[in-house]
C-alpha cells in the first residue's frame, strides 16, 4: 500500500497502450479530444498541490497497486450522443464520499454555467475501475468536468483548463486540510472574450 496525500488521474492517459495490460478495464479511450485535456488539468492541480507541499502520485488511467491517500479524483470530461445531454457530473463509490462530492458541487458550481447531472447517474461513475485501488479518508471522485461534446461547454471549458486544476488544487488542499492552498478566485481567468459569450445559457 503506497501513501501520498493526494491521487490525481488524468482520465484515458496513457490509453490505448496501457489496455493490454489492464484487460479488465475495457480501454475506454473516451469522448473525442477528452484524452488530449484531462492531463492538463491534472498537471496543472498537480503543480499547484506540490508548490504547497501536498504530496500527489500523479496517474495516467491504469496503474497497478494500492493507495492509501487522503483524497483522490480520477479527471474526465463526458461525451453525449446526440450532444448537449450531458454537464458535468460526480461519481464515487461510498456514502462517506458524498461530503466530498457536495463539497465539489459547492465550489465548482460557482464557476461552471451548464449545471450537473445526478451524482452516479451512469455506471462509468457508480462502477469505477480504479476505486478498488484506492483508500481515501477525505473522499474519492470521478469528476466529469463538462461535456467535452457540446460545442457551448467546449467553448467554456478550451480556455478555463488551468482553472480547472487550480479549482482542484484549492478542493483537495481543503478536503485533506493541508497546503492551503488559495481559492481558485486568485487565479486569473483566462477567458478570451468569444468564449465569454458562452458563459450564460
Ligand atoms: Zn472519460
Amino acid at each position: 500500500m503506497l501513501t501520498y496525500d493526494v491521487l490525481i488521474s488524468a482520465g484515458h492517459e496513457g490509453r490505448p497502450a496501457s489496455c493490454a495490460h489492464f484487460p479488465q478495464h475495457h480501454c475506454n479511450l473516451g469522448a473525442a479530444g477528452e484524452r488530449a485535456w484531462t492531463p492538463i488539468v491534472a498537471d496543472a492541480a498537480t503543480r499547484i498541490l506540490r508548490e504547497h507541499g501536498v504530496s500527489v502520485v500523479r496517474l495516467p488511467a491504469d496503474f497497478a497497486g494500492k493507495y492509501r491517500v487522503g483524497a483522490a479524483v480520477f479527471i474526465h470530461f463526458d461525451g453525449s450522443n446526440p450532444p448537449c445531454r450531458s454537464s458535468a457530473s460526480v461519481g464515487y463509490a461510498h456514502s462517506t464520499d458524498a461530503t466530498a462530492a457536495a463539497a465539489w458541487h459547492r465550489l465548482y458550481g460557482r464557476y461552471w454555467p451548464f449545471g450537473f447531472q445526478l451524482d452516479n447517474f451512469t455506471r462509468g461513475l457508480r462502477e469505477y475501475y480504479a476505486y478498488s485501488q484506492v483508500q481515501a479518508r477525505d473522499g474519492s471522485l470521478v469528476l466529469e468536468l463538462g461535456e467535452i461534446t457540446c460545442p457551448a461547454q467546449r467553448a467554456w471549458l478550451a480556455p478555463r483548463l488551468q482553472l480547472e486544476g487550480a479549482l482542484l488544487a484549492n478542493f483537495l488542499s481543503e478536503r485533506i486540510g493541508k497546503g492551503h492552498v488559495p481559492n481558485a478566485q486568485a487565479f486569473p481567468v483566462q477567458a478570451s472574450p468569444k468564449s465569454r459569450q458562452n458563459e450564460r445559457r
